[in-house]
């Protein structure tokens, strides 16, 4: 399909106009692909407002009922997997198989909200009262926003929808501004899923979802607007800060997911042909552009210079170029400013006494012109100096050696960031170590497997300066509903609790 082809398929040529003000590029060749038109500032607060009168209808719909428009929407999802999947590659530029991953993530996710849409579970607790019921019941929150990052374009915001509909919540999107497309795209879909809801007989109402088209200052509005109930937002540090801080103003509900500084511990024990491939997907996948990359590998000081020379090796074969050709690992990081940021943690690293191993420059070659390709860079570190400390978001790993795991577990933990973490061992106490309350600090472990690609099952998200937000399974779905705590008096008696009296 030609670049074209997959906007008509979405009808995203109807929304690119010659005189809009947001030019969206291919990373792939730097070529201009839309050319959208940003919505208003005044426009966001309409839209709020809109999403939170749908909302005041969505939350008398019962739950399983909301879980048959998500059914729906997963529906839509398989049946386009290979369009959106494409439009992901060709707007982020990540690997196809990556951007038909995503897809599956979602159709994934979307399973699981329908599952959950008749398991809201709440408690019922025993009341010291006679003739007195107590429980705890979950509750449709509000209107939703979500602020999503460039490197998962529509993967994160189908976690936080595919729960937030079956809750009972309106939606409204701020996606990257680099990734405008992809969230039209799925605002189509959408779109087509509510439509077959309502010939199936059900009522839906109108702007349950709302995709705002902007960069910061959108979605800052969106944050200040106090009818938006939570703010789910995936991006940097800077971002989190700054909407954390707005957030506070107003005492707004917040679920932040940050950068990460991802590590990997490999021991004496360690099956090191394993770790070798964990670490290329961990390191080099996505172009080192997920949250969740390996940018820290910890290994043991015997062991080292056996793994090293066999990582150059594959690293020195990577085939680096199109993401859309099968046998591209390695496809374009988001824009020229992504690989100059790249080339300057590199110098900065070698200021700090880094040896580069291999890469860190520009990939000479058979690349696409006009995209910013990187060739992935590992580099020795004496310690962990202040650029590893750092995230920067393209594919450089650095090694660090240890002599004892307590050793190398505080390497793992001492950065500001905490988001996934893991240890290559096939020994049961080092392994229980790392996982037990002395071990890894993060909001994600892993036992012989990297620390990059998470299943929807589990709850996702991290510690310290990742921001402690948690999305996707387990019972992230509380995060989307207000708690209200219930207490029915069935008796003809008015006891007070604690036995206080207050008779007159
Ligand atoms: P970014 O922070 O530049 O932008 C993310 C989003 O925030 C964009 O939509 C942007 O327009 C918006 N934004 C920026 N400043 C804002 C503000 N002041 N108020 C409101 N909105 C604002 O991040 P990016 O470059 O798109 O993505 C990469 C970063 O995202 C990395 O740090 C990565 O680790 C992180 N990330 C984290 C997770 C996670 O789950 N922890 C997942 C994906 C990406």
């Amino acid at each position: 399909m030609t670049p074209s082809e997959i906007l008509k398929h979405f009808e995203l040529d109807k929304v690119s106009k010659s005189d809009g003000d947001l030019k969206v590029s291919s990373p792939i060749d730097g070529q201009e692909i839309a050319t959208l038109s940003q919505t208003s500032l005044q426009d966001i607060d309409k839209q709020i407002a809109c999403a939170h009168d749908a909302f005041k209808i969505w939350r008398a719909t019962p739950a399983p009922v909301r879980g048959e428009l998500i059914r729906l929407f997963g529906e839509e999802l398989r049946q386009n997997k290979d369009e959106l999947g494409r439009l992901v590659t060709l707007e982020n530029g990540k690997v196809l198989s990556e951007g038909l991953g995503e897809v599956q993530e979602m159709i994934d996710i979307c399973d699981f909200a329908v599952g959950l849409s008749r398991q809201l579970y709440g408690l019922t607790i025993a009341s010291e009262r006679p003739g007195h019921a107590m429980r705890e019941v979950w509750q449709p929150l509000g209107v939703v926003g979500v602020i999503s990052a460039f490197n998962f374009p529509v993967a994160v915001w189908a976690w936080n929808a595919a729960l937030a509909y079956v809750c009972g919540n309106a939606i409204i999107w701020k996606p990257s501004e680099k990734t405008p497309l992809t969230a039209l795209a799925c605002q189509n879909l959408f779109e087509k899923a509510v439509a077959n809801y309502r010939k199936a007989g059900h009522d839906a109402p109108d702007h349950l979802l709302h995709v705002i088209v902007g960069g910061r200052e959108h979605g800052a509005a969106m944050v200040n607007n106090h009818k938006v109930a939570l703010v789910s937002a995936t991006g940097s540090g800077n971002m989190g800060r700054a909407v954390a801080q707005d957030l506070s103003t107003r005492l707004g509900k917040s679920l932040l997911e940050l950068g990460g500084n991802n590590a990997m511990i490999v021991t004496t024990s360690a099956d090191l042909d394993m770790a070798l491939r964990a670490i290329l997907f961990s390191a080099v996948g996505t172009a080192g552009q997920r949250c969740t990359t390996l940018r820290r590998l910890i290994v043991h000081e015997a062991v080292v210079d056996d793994l090293l020379p066999k990582l150059v090796k594959a690293y020195q074969s990577l085939p680096i170029g199109n993401p859309l050709d099968k046998e591209t690992l390695v496809g374009p990081l988001i824009d020229a400013d992504a690989l100059s940021m790249m080339l300057e943690a590199v110098a900065n690293a070698k200021a700090q006494g880094g040896e580069v191993l291999c890469g860190g420059k520009e990939a000479s070659g058979d690349v696409p012109e006009g995209g910013a390709y990187p060739e992935p860079a590992i580099i020795r570190m004496p310690e962990q100096s202040d650029i590893v400390q750092h995230e920067t978001f393209a594919p450089i790993l650095y090694v660090m050696t240890y002599k004892t795991l307590d050793e190398a577990i505080a390497i793992n933990n001492d950065v500001p960031q905490g988001l996934s973490s893991c240890i290559f061992t096939t020994d049961i106490r080092e392994a229980e170590t790392f996982l037990s309350s002395v071990g890894s600090d993060c909001g994600i472990a892993n036992v012989n497997i990297g620390p990059s690609g998470a299943e929807i099952g589990g709850a996702f998200g991290g510690e310290k300066e990742t921001g402690g937000g948690r999305e996707s399974g387990s019972d992230a779905w509380k995060t989307y509903m207000r708690r209200q705590t219930q207490t029915i008096n069935y008796s003809t008696a008015l006891p007070l609790a604690q036995g206080v009296k207050f008779d007159v």
